[in-house]
């Protein structure tokens, strides 16, 4: 983790690498988002490919659009001080190249940068968190020495986003009795969001509702809540009406097995019934040091799904080799931890039953829980 931060936070340039094409830039705002954040956001006319890096002395934190070019309005453009932000300004380095530079405090700050899709009217977003040492999910890199005491940072409250699956016109699997999957869920997330809350942690839910989300949304609500952690909830079903027991899912580009893989395309189906295009949101991701958060997320996720396998087994029947792997598409963060719970299969009576009890549902979240204590405490720096 330590080392995987240095290296990560010591290289000096990140990119974010999407499908490049001509891109204006037709408005820039600057906010203190959380009293430890500044968020910088990018209106653009189209997909653009952003560079991002830091120069030093004095601190400076550089964007650079690719093969974009600014409206009237943003060309030449200056920003006053907001919150730890000393100022900012636009300009056109070379030709097709569209920058914006911000002036940074000497103190250490964290960025994160995401693009967000147009969705209800609005337009490409290009934003970047900016935030203060121990205020954000990461902390800040420790250039100077490897001293550890130098290391800790004050607690923050983790974010957890929890995703009841389906909802809306996608109910998911329907057991024989007429119980629809997007319902089990919903109530599941409830909660385990009040067994959450009694901890301390801060919970969002994707869909609080019997609504419909596409699958990329639902990631994306996770970056917009800057999660921690994201927990998928489903239910299975299955032909053999014996199976049973609950498992736990993490990325991999390789299913587990054929069955693993056999859920994860019907789950990812959620989309196609309403005939869109799951590669759509996909961002095209090039660049090493995604690749490192990608690997980096893969493994964080791996050890909450441990956790989570460890605690339900003490309390609820488990699938032969619970903590399984598939490419579900809610998976997909680069670089939030994000599991899924299959939490038993409606298909068989009894556990069908079972899954309709409060009692048993509470177990279930008492048990994610735990893990989420365990997780933390673990990964704290
Ligand atoms: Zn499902």
């Amino acid at each position: 983790m330590k080392h995987f931060l240095r290296l990560l936070f010591t290289v000096l340039t990140a990119f974010w690498i999407t499908q490049t094409s001509a891109a204006t830039i037709r408005d820039i705002r600057i906010a203190q988002h959380t009293p430890e954040t500044v968020r910088l956001v990018v209106d653009l006319s189209d997909n653009a490919e952003a560079v991002v890096f830091r120069l030093k002395s004095p601190e400076r934190l550089v964007i650079d659009f690719k093969q974009t070019t600014f409206n009237q309005a943003n060309g030449a453009r200056t920003f006053s001080a907001t919150g730890f932000i000393k100022g900012a300004r636009t300009g056109v380095p070379n030709t097709g190249t569209a920058r914006i530079v911000i002036d940074l405090p000497a103190e250490q700050l964290t960025e994160k940068h995401f693009l967000l899709k147009p969705q209800a009217g609005n337009p490409y977003r290009f934003v970047i968190d900016l935030t203060r040492a121990g205020g954000g999910i990461m902390p800040a890199a420790d250039t100077s020495s490897a001293n550890t005491a130098s290391r800790i940072s004050p607690k923050r409250t983790k974010i957890i986003m929890l995703d009841p699956g389906h909802g809306g016109q996608d109910p998911g699997a329907i057991s024989k009795n007429g119980h629809y999957e997007k319902d089990l869920t919903l109530k599941m997330a409830r909660e385990l969001r009040d067994e959450l809350r009694k901890e301390g942690y801060k919970v969002v839910l994707t869909r609080d509702s019997d609504i419909f989300i596409p699958l990329r949304g639902r990631i994306q609500k996770a970056h917009e809540a800057n999660a921690d952690l994201f927990i998928s909830i489903h239910a299975d079903s299955a032909k053999n009406t014996s199976a049973r027991g609950l498992s736990v899912y993490t990325i991999s580009e390789k299913a587990s097995d054929a069955e693993a893989a056999a859920l994860a395309e019907r789950e990812n189906k959620a989309d196609i019934i309403l005939g869109m295009d799951l590669g759509e949101y996909q961002p095209e991701v090039g660049n090493i040091l995604i690749d490192f958060a990608k690997k980096h997320t893969m493994e964080q996720s791996a050890v909450y799904a441990d956790h989570v396998v460890a605690e339900m087994k003490k309390r609820v029947k488990l699938v032969p080799n619970a903590h399984r792997f598939a490419g579900f598409v809610v998976l997909k963060s680069a670089n939030i931890p994000s599991v899924l719970v299959e939490l038993g299969y409606l298909s068989n009576k009894s556990e069908e039953k079972q899954l309709q009890q409060k009692s048993y549902r509470k177990k279930l979240a008492e048990a994610l829980t735990r893990a989420v204590n365990i997780y933390f405490a673990e990964t704290a720096e």
